[in-house]
């Protein structure tokens, strides 16, 4: 028997793209459940990430039109993340599998069909990975592979060049669920769930309509958070080059009272200023990137909701297709 499909994809004000995507998304489901690959009471589910657009009433206008649609409003703007996740709690409920997307049909959504045929095949979870970013700026692309170069060096297990286009089945959804920090960084935090897992690849297109909702700035805290929620190895290093400085400066020590007893008393003025200020600077950014981590404790002890959920469509009304 063909199993029920959750496809949950966070929208922030995205009612540009938003007719477009429920139309190529609503062929796509009809295809699959045509061809027998997945249940009749499969669904589209938005999320409503606070937007401050029409993007709800819209979302509000697909359910009426047709039950194959369902909504999640979340209370406020939450990120993306959290909109992922709130999708995930609701739709571990009557799902599956559960494919993860993007609203702006960057994701090709041709991809689905293999990640099911994979999910069929044993597996929990699939990842969607880009086969190419050439539609990518250069500065993306780059900065992109720093990052996961950056992570792997700090001993994350993150699939590369992989985002948050994925599926997963019900049991691996229900363990991401378990893992309970407030700073949650999906692509970082499903690696560990465990369970068999494959890739698919994709073409990663551009964005149909609308802005990217992460501009730069939210793009390097995305990535800062990525990489302390996952490791802790920056304060390690600290602690090494902290180590190392010590080191260096027992052996300038030892030197300038061998240069005192032999006469030779430098003026050195510019090395002073220079050694304060650069040890100034690395001192003051490890008390940050120590204060990163304490304040990320800080955050994970108040253990407060990720996401509030003001309300769910949920029409259970099986989809209609005509199959002839
Ligand atoms: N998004 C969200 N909440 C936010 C920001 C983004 O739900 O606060 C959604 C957005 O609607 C989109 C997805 O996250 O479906 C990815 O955002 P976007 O395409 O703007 O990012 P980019 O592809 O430019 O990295
Ligand atoms: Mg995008």
């Amino acid at each position: 028997m063909s199993k029920t499909l959750y496809i949950v994809i966070p929208c922030y004000n995205e009612q540009e793209v938003l007719p477009e995507t429920s139309k190529r998304l609503l062929e796509k489901l009809q295809s699959l459940v045509l061809k027998n690959k997945i249940a009749d009471n499969s669904r589209i589910m938005f999320v409503n990430d606070g937007s401050k657009d029409q993007t709800w009433s819209m979302i509000k206008g697909l359910c009426e039109e047709n039950s194959v649609f369902a909504g999640v409003n979340l209370s406020r703007n939450r990120g993306h993340q959290n909109a992922l996740l709130a999708g995930m709690a609701t739709a571990v409920k009557y799902a599956d599998m559960i494919v993860t997307m993007d609203a702006d049909l960057q994701d090709d959504i041709n991809a689905v069909d293999r990640m099911i045929d994979a999910y069929y095949e044993g597996n929990d979870v699939v990842y969607g990975v880009r086969s190419s970013r050439k539609k990518d700026t250069c500065f993306k692309r780059g900065t992109a592979h720093l990052f996961y170069k950056l992570m792997s060096f700090l001993g994350a297990d993150i699939v590369y060049d992989h985002a948050d286009y994925r599926l997963l089945s019900r049991r691996a959804t229900e363990n991401l669920l378990n893992f309970d920090e407030v700073n949650l960084f999906l692509r970082g935090i499903v690696p560990m769930i465990g369970f068999q897992s494959t890739t698919v690849e994709y073409e990663r297109g551009e964005r149909f309509a609308g802005e990217s909702k992460y501009p730069l700035g939210k793009m390097i805290t995305f990535a800062f958070e990525g990489i302390t929620s996952l490791s802790v190895k920056p304060i390690r290093m600290i602690t090494i080059g902290g180590l190392l400085i010590c080191l260096i400066s027992l052996g300038m020590l030892i030197k300038s009272f061998v240069d005192y007893f032999n006469g030779n008393v430098v003026p050195g003025w510019a090395s002073i200023m220079v050694s304060i200020w650069v040890l100034g600077g690395l001192q003051i950014f490890a008390i940050g990137i120590i204060g990163e981590y304490i304040g990320k404790t800080y955050l994970e002890t108040k253990k407060r909701p990720k996401y509030i959920i003001e309300s769910v469509i949920l029409d259970d009304k099986d989809i209609s297709i005509d199959r002839n």
